[in-house]
């Protein structure tokens, strides 16, 4: 397959094979180019998890991800933690299969938790719009938790519609549609073990 490899501290793609060279196999020619690599991304959520479990040291803590594209975040996000916490899930929907915001969100499945009394963390793939993010925040906080914040991976800022207070954000990334650990276009791509952009050609198809 195509190599994935390391250059000039970015990752682009490559016909040869260099040192951190990523066997991306069959959808190697589907990506332009990779924005984060594998160690950069757990690099950055232990360094996320470490402020977590300082924050919220002696309280107990529920993880809330939004699938499907926060699962890998919050696998790899919470096996860096040392506390035991809980974990529960929530599917919105926002984007349909393209890669543009709506702006509606619809809970698709919620949470099994009461959230009362709880102290909440939100665990996030990106913020794009940041339409999800802020009507997921109004609709937690009125169900009686101690507090709510979020833990993003991946953020836009130069894409945002509506301010959204994110307590932990992993990277800062430039306005472009991403895929791959755990984000997916079309359903596609979630399991790339890094986060890149796709090859114009994807689109056209
Ligand atoms: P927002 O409401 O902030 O505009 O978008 C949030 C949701 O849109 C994310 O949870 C994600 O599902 C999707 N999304 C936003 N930007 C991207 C992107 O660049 N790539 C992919 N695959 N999904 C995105």
């Amino acid at each position: 397959g195509v190599r994935v490899a390391r250059r000039y501290g970015r990752l682009t793609l490559a016909s040869h094979e260099e040192e951190h060279s990523v066997d991306v196999d069959d959808m190697g020619q589907d990506l332009e180019r990779v924005l984060l690599d594998r160690e950069q991304i757990d690099a950055r959520l232990a360094e996320m998890a470490a402020q977590i479990d300082a924050d919220y040291a002696g309280r107990d803590l529920l993880l809330v991800g939004v699938l499907k594209g926060a699962v890998m975040v919050m696998a790899d996000l919470s096996r860096h933690l040392h506390s035991a916490v809980e974990m529960d899930w929530m599917a919105v929907s926002s984007y349909g299969a393209g890669t543009s915001s709506s702006g509606v969100v619809r809970i698709l499945k919620d949470l099994d938790t009461d959230l009362t009394g709880r102290h909440v963390l939100i665990v996030e793939d990106i913020i794009d719009s940041g339409l999800t993010l802020s009507w997921l925040l109004s609709n937690l906080r009125t169900r009686g938790a101690a507090s709510v914040e979020i833990a993003a991976l991946l953020r836009k800022p130069e894409a945002a519609k509506v301010d959204v207070s994110v307590r932990y954000v992993g990277f800062d990334i430039p306005s472009e549609f991403v895929v791959g650990y755990g984000l997916d276009y079309a359903e596609k791509y979630r399991n790339l073990p890094f986060v890149g952009t796709l090859a114009p050609h994807v689109y056209a198809d």
